[in-house]
């Protein structure tokens, strides 16, 4: 439920309404934006009689959400959300490209990936250091010694970090070394995970599941929401279909759909979705023109010696050149890389 104050409701009007919601149990989630004050309710809403709120003057009208998603809903939230990250910010007119390897491997590659990526206008380094692998028998990570190499690499180069998590156990080490908490598509409904997560307050970004639903998805997102960290960034990332020939089938539609039911930025990874390096490019393209607010590619400088998803890395060099296609691309969206 959404409750819509007139414009020139006062604060003492707005106050009492208010007072009234929490006497009923419910949380209020409230927005404000130069001509609209919303309260959107949270929680169990069944005491409450939209009539009766509606019968306030200073109430312009009551909405019911449809969605079991509410702090996610554009309903609640009009305007799109901008998560802040240090000195940079995801969802804004700057598009967000988070660059690195699939898992960092050593010193010498993450420092050399790093500075290459963030040469050709990279915003964020990526790369994995906790890797959730179909086999227990494949690389599974440097674990710890990776998050010290990305630090390094952080140092160096001055690009914030985004790793997957993969366990509450090691949340104190993610939220005291890490820019961006990524969840991965297989742990989107790790429901533990995401209410630990949501008691922190760093930036989540969040995957889709290997066949969930963006409604799922939002739901996800709410898990995280729900426990007071707003934070959060979803990333659309190919889901499983019949197709084989690609790793996962790019829902380019769940971008325009996810920008019309949510208020949260949305990313694309054209490189989980594809696993082919050189689908990258177009479908890089591709999803800056539906409007994603940023991508996260896999770029490695020996693709076909890389300890993890060498087949789906694009070089340093490739990654310069679609850089400057996407800023062509950026434009007319108005946006810029
Ligand atoms: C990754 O980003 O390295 C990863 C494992 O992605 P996903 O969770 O989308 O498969
Ligand atoms: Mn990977």
């Amino acid at each position: 439920m959404i409750v819509v104050m007139k414009p020139k409701a006062s604060l003492e009007e707005i106050n009492k309404i208010k007072a009234k919601i929490i006497s009923l149990g419910c949380e209020i989630h409230e927005s404000n934006g130069a001509n609209y004050s919303l309260l959107g309710l949270v929680g169990d809403t069944s005491r409450i009689d939209a009539h009766l709120l509606q019968a306030n003057d200073s109430v312009e009208k009551v909405i019911i959400v449809q969605e079991p998603y509410k702090k996610a809903n554009r309903l609640f939230h009009p305007e799109n959300s901008e998560i802040i990250v240090g000195d940079r910010s995801i969802g804004g007119k700057k598009l967000s490209i988070m660059a690195g390897p699939c898992s960092v491997e050593t010193e010498e590659q993450i420092m050399t990936i790093a500075k290459d990526v963030q040469a050709s206008g990279a915003t964020f380094l990526r790369g994995g250091a906790f890797k959730p692998r179909t086999s227990p028998y494949s690389f599974q990570g440097l674990e710890k010694h990776g998050l010290e190499l990305l630090k390094m690499a952080k140092k160096e180069t001055g690009l914030p970090i985004v790793t997957e998590i993969m366990s509450t156990s090691h949340i104190d080490d993610f939220v005291e070394d890490v820019d961006v908490i990524q969840v991965g598509a297989r742990n989107m409904q790790n429901f533990d995970l995401l209410k630990a997560l949501g008691k922190t307050n760093k930036p989540i970004l969040l995957k889709r599941g290997l066949s969930s639903t963006i409604e799922e998805l939002l739901m996800s997102a709410e898990y995280i929401m729900a426990g007071g960290n707003e934070n959060v960034i979803l990333c659309e990332r190919g889901i499983r279909t019949f197709e084989k020939y690609t790793r996962n089938t790019l829902d380019l539609s769940a971008i325009p759909a996810i920008k019309k039911l949510s208020h949260l930025p949305v990313i694309v990874d054209p490189s989980h979705a594809a696993g082919l390096w050189w689908m990258v490019e177009p479908l890089a393209k591709a999803a800056v023109a539906v409007g994603a607010d940023g991508l996260i590619v896999e770029v490695h400088n020996d693709p076909a010696n890389a300890w993890c998803d060498g087949n789906q890395s694009i070089t340093p060099e490739r990654f310069n050149n679609l850089m400057k296609k996407l800023s062509v691309i950026a434009e007319v969206e108005d946006r810029e890389i």
